[in-house]
């Protein structure tokens, strides 16, 4: 199974899922602009921890 990461655009706060091996990409999907991403992945229990496929709501 293929690990995926949740990204937040800085620019537009849009979030998406990608494969981890992908890293972040050129520009977000969204906004189009070439965009910082944060990884917002959920990686704590309240959101349901890193195996849940969850984003983390607070990032
Ligand atoms: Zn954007």
């Amino acid at each position: 199974m293929t690990k995926k990461v949740w990204w937040k655009c800085n620019h537009c706060g849009y979030r998406f899922q990608e494969e981890i091996e992908k890293g972040t990409p050129e520009t977000c999907p969204s906004c189009g602009e070439t965009c910082t991403f944060t990884d917002v992945t959920c990686y704590s229990p309240e959101c349901g921890g890193p195996e849940s496929g969850n984003y983390d709501p607070r990032l």
